[in-house]
């Protein structure tokens, strides 16, 4: 254990006192980093820390690649920028023409942009698009859930569900187009714990069926949702047959499905690229949906880079009678975006990464649920692949969620990343108007099943100290 934990090698233990943890809410006492290679971060003072997170689960890589550094650096020597409307780009082409092969062939066009927000706003404005093609403008409704974050802009954020961080901007969101379900969170939707995975989704797929009712089904554009919840919840995928009764739901209405994988795709899940094609094949159900985006594990971080993928549904529409999508940013389809996104992903596939990210995933969820699952501030622990979430509770039986102004989930990442040097994600709020605590787990593909023990004692020490002391 003692292995596990910072050695002086690596640095002292830094205290960890009141004025430190005070610094820490603010951005002006965020340390300033140095230089970050493979699994770890190195801050201009104080000692190393170990990557848990890849930031908000982008360095699916680790840090400081050289063979994707000399691809985004071969790609700006040809040329560094080339304007989409005016040019073709190789990078480009290549990269849609493999991201459109690696959907089992449901998925026929790409757009390449550089954040999750810009791919979602494109998602929702493509849904409109479309259905005024097909002579159905009255679909402006969308249909998304509480627990679920979809980006930062009004569009984006509009769509998500995510309480703390639409407060400050109701006045700019449109209450009128948006809708919000539960998610699918077995941990908290179980009306009891005896009620099946099959009794919840037959409840959740009538609760949207109500909306599609309530609504009136011909204005529904489409149900828009993270596959596996990513930072609105930490971490939390469906139980089996849910996506299934979803797009059942969708299509029966005429409606779009739309899966966000900006966090939980692009390999994070493991086994498959994409986190609707595990879940899938788990199932034994094709549910592919009409509109996907991804971001983050895309380029890793080397690059903003994220995707728009478009299913044949849509696609074969966009193509007939010269249509062509109302909508473009300056920096989409960025030629150097693409080189990065291509050699992350060419090392994703020949180092056999999805794969190590299954077995490495199925080792980390074990020593977290055997380290913490009986701590009793400690809900829940699930997750897949390398996605991990870990739910706090003030009472494990009632699962009674701690107060919010205690900033439980904040005082564990900061505990864990100023004492124990590791760096993992938190996140408050989602749940029930701003209660909920959670920490993420999201390593590099690449991590090594030491890294992986040495990331769940610090994890666990830190979570430890914090309840000792509340
Ligand atoms: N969707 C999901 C599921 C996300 O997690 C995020 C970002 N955390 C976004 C969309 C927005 O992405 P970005 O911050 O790159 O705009």
């Amino acid at each position: 254990v003692r292995q596990m934990l910072p050695s002086k090698a690596e640095g002292d233990i830094i205290d960890s006192g009141s004025e430190l943890f005070q610094s820490h809410l603010h951005p002006d006492g965020l340390p300033v980093l140095k230089k970050a290679k493979g699994h770890y971060w190195y801050p201009a003072d104080g000692p190393r820390i170990l990557d848990a997170c890849g930031g908000a689960g982008v360095a699916c890589l680790g840090h400081g690649r050289r063979d994707v550094i000399r691809a985004v650096n071969a790609q700006m020597e040809s040329f560094t920028y080339a304007s989409y409307a005016h040019f073709k780009s190789k990078p480009v082409q290549e990269l849609s023409d493999w991201l459109i092969q690696s959907t089992d062939g449901k998925m026929e066009k790409a757009y390449i942009m550089c954040s999750g927000s810009e791919a979602m706003e494109a998602a929702l404005k493509l849904t409109i698009e479309y259905f005024r093609w097909v002579g159905e403008p009255q679909r402006t409704n969308f249909i998304a859930r509480h627990e679920s974050y979809h980006g930062t802009t009004i569009g984006a954020l509009s769509v998500s569900g995510h309480h703390t961080r639409r407060v400050p901007f109701h006045s700019l969101l449109s209450p009128s187009n948006f809708h919000h379900i539960p998610a699918c969170n077995p941990y908290r939707q179980r009306l009891s714990p005896s009620e099946t995975d099959t009794a919840l989704v037959a409840r959740q797929k009538a609760e949207l069926e109500d909306v599609f009712a309530r609504l009136g089904p011909s204005t529904v554009a489409a149900v828009v949702l993270e596959p596996v919840v990513g930072a609105a919840l930490g971490c939390v995928p469906p139980v089996p047959g849910y996506l299934a009764a979803m797009k059942a739901v969708c299509q029966r209405h005429g409606a779009l499905l739309i899966y966000d994988e900006v966090m939980c795709g692009m390999g994070r899940i493991g086994g498959r690229l994409h986190a609707w094609q595990r879940l899938g094949d788990e199932d034994g159900d094709d549910v592919a949906p009409d509109l996907q985006t991804v971001a983050k594990g895309f380029a890793g971080g080397y690059q903003p880079a994220s995707a728009l993928l478009v299913g044949g549904k849509v696609a074969r529409v966009m193509g007939r009678e010269g249509r062509v999508f109302t909508h473009g940013h300056t920096y989409q389809n960025h030629p150097v975006v693409a080189a990065a996104a291509l050699q992350v992903q060419r090392a994703v596939k020949e180092e056999g990464l999805i794969w190590n990210v299954k077995l490495r995933g199925y080792l980390l969820g074990r020593l977290l649920k055997e380290r913490l699952g009986q701590h009793p501030n400690v809900g829940d622990v699930r997750g897949k692949g390398l996605f991990w979430g870990i739910e706090f509770v003030k009472d494990k039986a009632t699962k009674e969620p701690f107060e919010p102004d205690l900033k439980v989930a904040e005082r564990v990442y900061i505990r864990a990343v100023r004492v124990f040097r590791v760096l993992v994600y938190h996140g408050q709020g989602c749940a029930g108007g701003g209660r909920g605590d959670h920490i993420m787990i999201m390593p590099a593909y690449n991590v090594s099943r030491k890294l992986v023990a040495k990331i769940v004692e610090r994890v666990a020490r830190a979570i430890e100290e914090i309840f000792r002391e509340l």
